[in-house]
């Protein structure tokens, strides 16, 4: 499996993964035209995508899925809420398979988890092809045991590390806004990340990739230092930080 962020952070997030005879988008949450941009960059025909596989309703993860649907022919593979939350993106012209549990595109599984976060649903997928597994965990409030469970078995993790609180609580957001971001059903600080990859990094992790930064309230470099005091600088080989502007290195599994 080779895994490459065309784009994560609060205002766009799309995730190419590809496997011997598969290449799927998670969340398409940049306009189609930046996502054929940034295939194009890393060598890969956008009329090659066989699927894009969405997360959750939010418009940083659904902003190009339709139009990059209907211009390149993709599947939008989604949970049937998702699916029908997003109509305003579609035209009806697209091929839309709603999923009710794990499903496969060509050699990729896909098995959907739950997370709380306030569009409901939200998932997060765990992808495995070979006996080998990625996770992407994005846009969640809190970890629960089963998420945790979930995270133990990934060779790659893709997890959220979307704020620093303190600049969230002294920034420019509304406080109704910073009150949903640090909710139960908002997203997870680098301090929540840092202690939950402490519960879940084991033997089997390979490689961490800390995904959908905040860039108002957060840095790569705040992001790295704060995780990396709790999982310990022993570990900082394994740890990435994905950028919102940029087309990240191609991660193999
Ligand atoms: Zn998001
Ligand atoms: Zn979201």
């Amino acid at each position: 499996m080779r895994i490459c962020s065309l784009s994560s952070g609060s205002k766009g997030n799309c995730i190419f993964v590809e496997s011997a005879d598969a290449r799927v988008l998670v969340d398409a949450g940049i306009s189609a035209r930046q996502i054929s941009q940034r295939l194009q960059a890393i060598g890969v025909d956008p009329t090659s995508i066989d699927a894009i596989v969405l997360t959750h309703a939010h418009n940083d993860h659904i902003r190009g899925a339709g139009v990059f649907a209907r211009k390149y022919g993709s599947p939008i593979y989604g949970h049937p809420e998702t699916l029908d939350q997003m109509t305003y993106f579609l035209r009806k012209n697209e091929t839309i398979v709603p999923w009710t549990k794990a499903f496969s595109i060509k050699d990729l599984s896909f098995a959907p988890f739950e997370i709380p976060h306030d569009a409901f649903p939200t998932v997060g997928y765990s992808i495995h092809q070979n006996g080998k597994s990625l996770v992407v965990c994005t846009d969640l409030g809190v970890a629960t045991r089963q998420v945790e469970a979930v995270l133990r078995q990934a060779d790659i993790l893709l997890i959220e590390s979307n704020h620093d609180p303190d600049m969230l609580m002294n920034g420019p957001y509304p406080w109704e806004l910073k009150e949903r971001i640090a909710s139960r059903v908002g997203h997870l600080s680098n301090h929540d990340t840092g202690e939950l990859l402490k519960a879940v990094i084991n033997g089997r992790t390979q490689q961490v990739l800390l995904a959908h930064l905040s860039e108002i309230n957060n840095s790569p470099q705040i992001a790295l230092d704060t995780v990396l005091e709790y999982i310990g600088y022993r570990h900082e080989a394994m740890v990435k930080v994905l950028e919102q502007r940029k087309v990240s290195e191609i991660f193999e599994l």
